[in-house]
């Protein structure tokens, strides 16, 4: 049972674009591990752990105590007129982890804003307001990055800025490429790069932004080598590559620490957000100096990297790294693919079965063809939920379901949701026979 009267309140005075998972939504007010309780005291494993926004899982002693000690100063922040240590040292991390040359870090308090400041830089250092994006793509919801996202049920603007171009490249179950071998997939879209660089843009474009995998457009993951084959082109240009990495970043994709690694090649710019703060809101861009740079008057953020967010994000880091937990993204990732293969095979409703490291998409269709089932989608969600266990959903059709669960995950506890999965697939499955 929903609070009612919570949820109505919730209907009255916040916006009615403001997506809300199930039919009765739950209040979560406890959480441990990879564990979150609600307000009826019901139990789920989180395997969305909030859109990703905690990567290391629920009350971690090391990063609450981390934190902790921040408050205990008294400095729960000033401003960035003032030297702030936490920021500096982890901007220093950051920068030696992103393999970007000359590398420079500046913090927001969300992803949007880091893309915002991204193609702000490209734009500027580039003099170009066109700017590349790719189809299905979701890069946040302010007035430039609505632009740039390409998946039309999540841009609530079209009076973006940015003059923007489409390419193809994200999402391949669906569209003209749909079957196409991983060789012949690349070198479509790279043919179809270049036709829309030559066709709809004066050639002098700012920068390529992509997501390594489409969060919001379920999960969608392109062969390894595609941003190479893009990136070749681009230079051509002097056209800059802004990996978004707010959903790829740090391990989660198990093989790579940044999404885009897996192509053979370095972004100019990336952004980043979510879990790194493990629940603290930070985000932020690392671009080269000379990008970094370009702007040519003062600029400020208030609370971008504050000492709070900087001292969480930190120990965040240092857990992530000091824990291998990429390689934990590895190996559980590829159990649970394989797990969920399985599934696949015994259930026509899954059409696709796709990603990295704990980063895995499974898209729904009506069994016997590939007609995307939203609806099957929406049974997954919730009969996970009456058996304990929080997905997410996405994909343009929203009939995919997302899973990225905190990256502490356990053997066990992929276990456990591979068994719920199964279960509540099936009954998806028997609605539609
Ligand atoms: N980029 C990507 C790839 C995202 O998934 C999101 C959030 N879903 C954003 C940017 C925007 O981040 P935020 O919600 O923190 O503004």
């Amino acid at each position: 049972m929903t609070d009612a009267d919570l949820l109505a309140r919730h209907r009255a005075v916040l916006p009615d674009w403001l997506a809300l998972y199930y039919t009765e939504p739950i209040e979560i007010v406890r959480a441990q591990g990879r564990h979150v309780t609600d307000a009826q005291g019901r139990t789920y494993l989180d395997f969305f752990a909030g859109i990703l926004t905690n990567a290391i899982g629920y009350d971690v002693a090391e990063i609450s105590d981390a934190i902790r000690a921040q408050l205990d100063t008294g400095v729960l922040h000033t401003s960035t007129l003032y030297l702030i240590r936490k920021q500096v040292e982890l901007a220093e991390q950051i920068a030696e982890l992103s393999g970007i040359a000359d590398a420079k870090v500046f913090f927001t308090n969300s992803g949007t804003e880091a893309n915002e400041t991204a193609l702000m830089l490209a734009t500027q250092y580039r003099r170009s307001n066109q700017v590349l994006a790719l189809r299905n793509s979701y890069h946040g919801r302010a007035f430039g990055t609505v632009g740039v996202t390409g998946n039309r049920g999540w841009s609530a603007s079209a009076l973006s800025p940015v003059k923007v171009s489409y390419v193809h490249g994200g999402y391949r179950y669906r569209g003209p490429f749909a079957g196409y071998s991983d060789a012949d997939y690349v070198a479509a879209c790279a043919d179809d790069l270049r036709d829309v660089l030559a066709t709809t843009t004066s050639g002098d474009v700012a920068a390529l932004i992509a997501e390594p995998i489409q969060g919001v457009g379920g999960f969608a993951t392109p062969p390894d080598g595609l941003f190479a084959a893009f990136k070749e082109i681009l230079d051509e240009h002097g056209i800059l590559l802004i990996s978004d990495e707010v959903q790829t970043g740090w391990g989660r994709t198990g093989e790579h620490f940044w999404g885009i690694e897996a192509h053979g090649v370095t972004a100019d710019v990336m952004t980043f957000a979510k879990g790194i703060g493990n629940g603290l809101a930070i985000g932020g861009v690392i671009a080269r100096g000379e990008i970094m740079d370009c702007l040519r008057a003062n600029s400020i953020s208030t609370f971008g990297g504050n000492p709070v967010a900087t001292a969480g994000a930190k120990a965040t880091l240092d857990y992530l790294l000091d824990n291998d937990l990429q390689g934990n993204a590895a190996k559980l990732g590829e159990h649970l693919l394989s797990g969920l293969r399985d599934i696949g095979d015994a259930h026509g409703v899954v059409g696709d079965v796709r990603g990295k490291g704990l980063m895995i998409g499974v898209e729904l269709v009506e069994p016997g063809g590939t007609t995307p089932s939203p609806h099957a989608a929406t049974t997954v969600l919730e009969e996970t939920k009456a058996r304990g266990l929080l997905v997410g959903k996405g994909g343009l059709h929203n009939n995919v379901i997302r899973l990225a669960p905190p990256m502490t995950l356990t053997r066990e506890e992929a276990d456990e949701a591979l068994g719920i999965l199964g279960a509540a697939v099936a009954v998806a499955e028997g609605e539609h026979s």
